[in-house]
């Protein structure tokens, strides 16, 4: 364990306790520079636009993990192109048909935790070594699951510190942020999927229905092993 890193993590989230996004993504690129590295799912261009702003030039990285949606695929292309972020796509070591050939035809439909480990939190890992601190876009609100979660933690298992800086949106927040910017939608979005994932594992969900509730649906499944 790095006490450095944790030290670091645990006074910033008390001093930045009511800082904006925006200062705590100024704060993070100040502290890091280039060890700074912002995940996105790509379900819309909120937290690289936000990255953006504040950090011109910015690694975002995208889990690539063979099973998106068309839709997402083109909101990463577009989020790349009319950005000034550097788009990292991380992919897994097999490709689907390799994972096929070595598991079994989709693995995910009977063991999805070690497809998300094999396609998503592997990968991860991997290019996460290469930096000292990662964003992400996880919002409390979002699931119970994610209600604790802090803007600034210290990642003890992979000895980083986590930032969250839109932890405590709501989905009034995202969205008002998204329309008073001009910020890139995936069009599932307004399809029913108001969370998106990998096409096999995500599917729609009814208004006023939890949003996540598509996500591993029936599998008694809530999240990836990315933030667990
Ligand atoms: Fe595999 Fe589904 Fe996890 Fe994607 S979300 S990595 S398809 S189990």
């Amino acid at each position: 364990m790095s006490t450095d890193l944790k030290t670091l993590a645990e006074e910033a989230n008390e001093r930045l306790a009511d800082a904006s996004a925006q200062e705590v993504l100024a704060w993070a690129r100040e502290t890091f520079g280039d060890e700074l590295v912002v995940t996105a799912s790509m379900a819309d261009g909120a937290l690289p636009h936000l990255a953006a702003e504040a950090a011109p030039g910015v690694d975002v990285l995208f889990l690539d993990t063979g099973y998106h949606f068309a839709e997402t695929i083109g909101t990463r292309d577009a989020v790349a192109a009319t950005l000034p972020i550097n788009l990292i796509n991380a992919t897994p070591k097999q490709t689907v048909e390799e994972q096929d050939a070595e598991y079994g035809k989709d693995l995910f439909a009977r063991e999805p935790d070690k497809c998300c480990a094999l396609r998503k939190v592997e990968p991860l890992n991997r290019v996460l070594s290469g930096y000292k601190a990662w964003v992400t876009g996880v919002r409390r609100e979002e699931a119970p699951t994610r209600a604790n979660t802090q803007v600034i933690e210290y990642d003890a298992k992979r000895d980083m510190v986590k930032l969250n800086p839109i932890a405590p949106w709501t989905q009034d927040d995202l969205d008002s942020y998204i329309t008073d910017n001009g910020v890139l939608v995936n069009l599932l979005q307004y399809d029913g999927y108001p969370s998106i994932g990998c096409a096999p594992c995500t599917q729609r969900v009814a208004p006023g229905e939890d949003p996540r509730s598509g996500r591993w649906s029936g599998q008694g499944k809530t999240e990836c092993g990315l933030h667990t």
